[in-house]
């Protein structure tokens, strides 16, 4: 069978996170197709979703008019996996603490938008991350944090011990771009590693 990955194309590392799904799914021996998604009716013939970065005030406005908004929010409570970064993961949230962001509620978290400030506007750190043996080169740009989590949210990675990679059921938020290293461990996790184990459970 075939995985049907939808990259929401609204902004964004489009192409560099289709190349990350494609390398997680080589790894598995999975056969993938990536689609590049800028409207409705795509969504619901994905088996895993990627909400990428960008603007959060622009892309919850795209999503909301376009209709895919609620596509998303169905994906998600279907229980589909779903890779939310950076301004995606604000878009995702219950709460951006900015009313220029309608965010989808499926993320129990409270977010703070750019909140590492003008100094360190873009950072790289070596994280440790929950799942993943050794440390995740991240890419913080104009990254958020996460403010405070509800008690559905597992931590997988904190940076000055504030939440910055997330766990809900089949959402994984992070709030650094894990499409611009070679690294795809992040995709991996969020994707074929949830699928191994839904597999397992059956
Ligand atoms: N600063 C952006 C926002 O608040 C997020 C930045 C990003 O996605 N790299 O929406």
């Amino acid at each position: 069978m075939t995985l049907t990955a939808g990259v929401v194309a609204v902004q964004g590392d489009v192409s560099e996170h289709a190349d990350a799904i494609e390398r997680a799914a080589r790894a598995h021996g999975q056969e993938s197709e990536v689609l590049e998604i800028r409207e409705s009716g795509l969504i619901p013939d994905c088996d895993v979703l990627l909400l990428p970065g960008g603007e959060s005030t622009t892309i919850s406005r795209l999503l909301q008019r376009t209709g895919m908004a609620e596509e998303i929010i169905d994906h998600v409570e279907a229980g589909k996996p779903m890779l939310a970064t950076c301004a995606g993961l604000i878009v995702a949230s219950m709460d951006a603490q900015d009313d220029r962001v309608e965010t989808l509620n499926v993320l129990d978290a409270t977010i703070e938008r750019n909140a590492f400030g003008r100094q360190k506007d873009s950072f790289e750190a070596l994280l440790e991350i929950a799942g993943l043996d050794e440390p995740f080169p991240a890419v913080f740009i104009r990254a958020p944090v996460i403010d405070s989590v509800g008690e559905d949210v597992e931590v997988l990675a904190s940076v000055d011990d504030r939440p910055v990679a997330v766990k809900q059921g089949p959402i994984v938020g992070t709030s650094f771009h894990p499409e611009l290293t070679d690294d795809s461990r992040i995709h991996d996790l969020a994707f074929f590693e949830t699928v191994a184990v839904e597999e397992s459970q059956r």
